[in-house]
Order: C-alpha cells, then structure tokens, then sequence
C-alpha cells in the first residue's frame, strides 16, 4: 500500500514534476512538447517527474489509449519515476483509482461550507446558459443551490434527488498567481460562477481532482498547456479552500501549424504516433520539439536530450506561440540518423523494408549485418527512417527490363558511346570474378575505358545506369562493393536475393540489344 499521501509536503525542497495526460486519444505532439519540459526540469535539476491519468472522464478515457500514450511517452524517452507501472508514495497515479480521496476531500469542503449541494437539472442550467448568451453574457452559474440549508440538501438528497457539488467561489475580487512563462494573471471572481467539483455521479471535476492531486503528490511546479490559464484562477480558490500552497505554475503556448492555427490534423501529421510511423527518430523529435519556444543558447540546436536538461531553465521558455516546422524537424532528423548505430537504424527500418518486400519474416544473423551496413551507406542522403528502403532498392529491386522503361533512363542511352559502354561493361565482368572492393570495382571500369575509349561521366553513367538501374543515388565506389556483398549472402536469410553485378550487365546489355 501507499503511504499516507499526506506524508508528503507540498513544500518539499526538491523538485516534483509531473505530466498528467488524459488518455481520450493519441499522445499530440503539443502535448509531448509539454511532458519535455517537465522532464527536462526534473532530469536537469534531480527532481522528480510524475506520471498521472486523467481519466475522470468515462466516456472518452480507453485503456488503448493510455496504453498508446506510455509507450510513445517510452519511445521518446521521457521516463517517469513515479505513474502507472512505476509505482510510487503518493499514488494511485491513476484518478479513476482515487475517487475515495476526492471524496473525502469534498467532504471537508461542505464542512467547511465552502462547497454546496446543486440540484440543479441540466434543462434549468442549459436554460440559464441560453438565455445568459441571448443577452450577450458569458455564460456562469447562477447560484440558485447556493443558499440552500444543510438540512434542505440532506432532505432532498435523503429523497434520492440526483445533485452535484459546487465550490462556493468566495468574492475576494481580483484572484492572481505568478506564471513564471506568462508574469502576473489576474482574474476577477465575478466572471468565476461556482465551478462542480464532484458531478451528481460522483465523479471529481478537472478542476477539483488536479488539485486534489498536485496537493497530494507534493508537486511543486505545474507546467501545462496555456489552455489551461483560465482553470487557474479555481485552482487557485481551491488551495486556499484547503489550506494548501499552490505550487509554481507555468504555462506553455500552445503549438502552432504554419498558419498560426493550434496545430491540428489538417496541418498534418499531429501525433507522436504518426511522426513514428513516419520515420523520425525518437532523440531528433525530442531534440526538435525542445526548439519551440525554447533555445539551448550559443546559437546551439543539435543537443542530446540530456544536454538539453542541463541547460533547460523555465525562465527562457518564451511566451510566444511556437510554429511547429516540418522542415526543421527533417533537417534534425537527418542529423540523427547520420550519426546513430546503423544496426539500430536498420531494426527501426525493418518495418518499412518489410513493406517494400525486402525482409520477409526473421533474418539470419549474416542478412541482419549485411541490411545494417547497407543502411549505414544510405543513412547520410535520407531525411527519414522510411526512406532507407528506396535508397536501397537499387539491391533489391533490380530490373534491367523495368529500368529501361523510365524516361530518364532512356534518355541516357540516347547518348553517344553509351551502348558501347554498356556492351562492354557486360563482357568485362563476365570475365571478371566477384569485386570485393572499390579497388576490384575500379579495375574494372578500367578495363571498359580502354575498351570503348570513355571516361568521366561518359563511362560512369552508363555503368550506373546499368547496375543500377537508376541515373542516380549513392557513389559506384560503395554501391558496387555493396551490390557484390549482397549477392554473396546465402539465399533464404529472411532477405530479398541481391542480383550480382555479371548477372545485372548482362540482363542490361540483353534488354538494350532487344530495344529498336
Ligand atoms: N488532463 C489535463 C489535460 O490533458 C491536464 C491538465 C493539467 O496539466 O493540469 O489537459
């Protein structure tokens, strides 16, 4: 069992930390943006980072989501110390497994007489809100069950007459709290109508249950979405109510799509989830998601996550609404993946090389090497992890027929000495044994020059096109050792058989001679 919640201080010197998604849905990236900078605070400054579900709201909450949103949370790397899985002091960390504490801690406000029994109906409250819009006012409570006696309540409750609890909001005037993004907010009680706290089926209101649970857990710093300001003002009611310290609040600006519109699904991929499936890595979105609204400083942008905690600093967030650029994100993209482990990189391709037929099913140890190193080749010339299959299927989907059918590809042959080249290149590595190394590959070529007399361009080309199969991608030099490596490996180790490069001049040279 926990211990006491009450055991640990709100006021606890070190830091605590704490992301609390709802789990209705994916993890948003806006959202992910949010758990960074909790958990950059926590890492950069040894305190803590909490993990809470917010899953009150029956209907939208589902265990697949909170499912999906811890494994983007470990995919990203942003580990909890305490939360679901992890355990902790001051849980349960889920709030459906808290509703004996909001309960008690409702309870003691109607003690206190901060808080009411409302019986009011949704009609009667859809009508006041109707007729406070038709007059051109922002919709509050009325507080119709305000005055209602104690006994009254317990009567009509007796009764089985359905009721909510509401927070007596007290009329002190101006309310404020220091946000250390946003400076001082201040709100008015009269725009505040008494806000539910426990719905009539018992279940806590956001409002009520956040600081319910923020009290409890000892957080000290609740950095959130800048959706959440006008929440603030209650929350800050409700620490007063219970005698509790507010902790230190900040509010990000929410991300933007290019059109300076919340980033949404019409600007695209929105999802953690998404940009997954879509080949980013894991440390490049966590690099690039750091960058809105924030800067490492030194005109510094490339840091590794735990770089990016030792220098974050709450203060330097700015408060200006962040674009989220696609772009930006590639080019951080394309720096991880140059610089990760290729073995890794070709274990977080296998899906999309699976997809373009290449791996099918388990590979051998020989055909998991040969794909890593060959992922290594493409990694410098690819934005995303699902563009490694197309820089690689060159050697695996070779096709003197199909290649010969591209426009640009023809054009090529069009040009003088190329067919020569081509016939030539045929012949000299049928004669030839298997080319180890750039060397070998370089021998080659020299014996087609002096064969057809052409150099440059005009003797590489041709040899591209026809190993190939494309009049473009990655240096002979590499590709052509690769190609024979390839071709080397057993059959059936899971991979796609790699044509040799005598049986690619050949089937070229035939599929030339069968043109007009
Ligand atoms: N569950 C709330 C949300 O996802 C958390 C807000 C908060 O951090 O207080 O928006």
């Amino acid at each position: 069992m926990p211990e006491s919640a009450d055991s640990v201080s709100p006021l606890s010197p070190s830091m605590r930390l704490r992301f609390a998604p709802s789990p209705t849905g994916h993890l948003h990236v806006g959202n992910a943006r949010t758990a960074l900078f909790n958990w950059l605070l926590a890492r950069g400054q040894g305190g803590a980072f909490v993990l809470r579900i917010e899953d009150t709201d029956v209907e939208r909450s589902t265990a697949v989501s909170e499912a999906s949103i811890l494994d983007d949370l470990r995919w990203l790397g942003l580990t909890w110390d305490e939360g679901p899985e992890a355990g902790g002091a001051v849980g349960p960390y889920r709030q459906s497994e808290r509703l004996d504490i909001y309960r008690a801690h409702a309870d003691r406000l109607l003690a206190q007489g901060d808080a009411y029994h409302c019986f009011c109906t949704p009609e009667q409250l859809d009508a006041e809100r109707k007729s406070a819009l038709a007059a051109g006012q922002p919709p509050k409570y009325s507080g119709r069950c305000r005055a209602l006696g104690a006994d009254e309540a317990r009567a009509r409750l007796a009764a089985g007459e359905a009721a909510a609890i509401r927070f007596r909001v007290p009329a002190v005037g101006d309310v404020g709290f220091d946000d250390v993004v946003r400076g001082h907010v201040v709100f008015h009680t009269d725009v505040i109508g008494d806000p539910v706290i426990v719905r009539s089926d018992g279940r806590p209101a956001y409002n009520f249950a956040v600081v319910v649970d923020d009290a409890l857990m000892g957080i000290t710093h609740v950095i959130r979405g800048e959706d959440h300001v006008s929440n603030t003002p209650r929350q800050v009611l409700l620490y007063r109510a219970f005698g509790y310290a507010p902790p230190t609040f900040a509010h990000l600006s929410l991300v933007m799509g290019p059109d300076h519109a919340p980033l949404s699904k019409r600007h695209g991929a929105t999802s953690v989830a998404e940009f997954r499936a879509n080949g980013i890595l894991p440390e490049a979105l966590v690099n690039y998601l750091a960058l809105i609204g924030w800067s490492p400083g030194d005109g510094v942008e490339i840091l590794p996550a735990a770089d990016l905690a030792a220098r974050f600093r709450l203060e330097d967030v700015g408060k200006s609404a962040g674009v989220f650029d696609i772009d930006k994100l590639a080019w951080v993209n394309r720096h991880y993946i140059k610089v990760a482990d290729p073995g890794r990189l070709a274990n977080l391709a296998l899906p999309y090389f699976a997809r373009a037929g290449v791996v099918h099913g388990a590979l051998r140890d020989d055909a998991q090497g040969y794909l890593a190193h060959v992922v290594g080749l493409a990694a410098g010339s690819v934005d995303r992890v699902d563009e490694l299959p197309s820089r690689l299927a060159f050697l695996f989907a070779y096709d003197a027929e199909v290649a010969l059918q591209r426009d640009d590809v023809r054009a090529e042959l069009a040009e003088p000495g190329v067919r020569d080249v081509i016939a030539a290149l045929a012949e000299e590595s049928a004669a030839s044994g298997p080319l180890a190394d750039r060397d070998a590959f370089r021998a080659l070529a020299t014996r087609v020059r002096s064969r057809t007399g052409q150099k440059g361009k005009a003797l590489f080309h041709p040899m591209r096109v026809a190993l190939t199969g494309d009049v473009s991608g990655m240096e002979l030099d590499l590709a052509v050792p690769a190609i024979e490596r390839g071709a080397a490996l057993p059959v059936a180790g899971g991979l796609q058989p790699v044509p040799d490069v005598r049986a690619r001049a050949a089937a070229f040279a035939a599929a030339v001679a069968r043109l007009a």
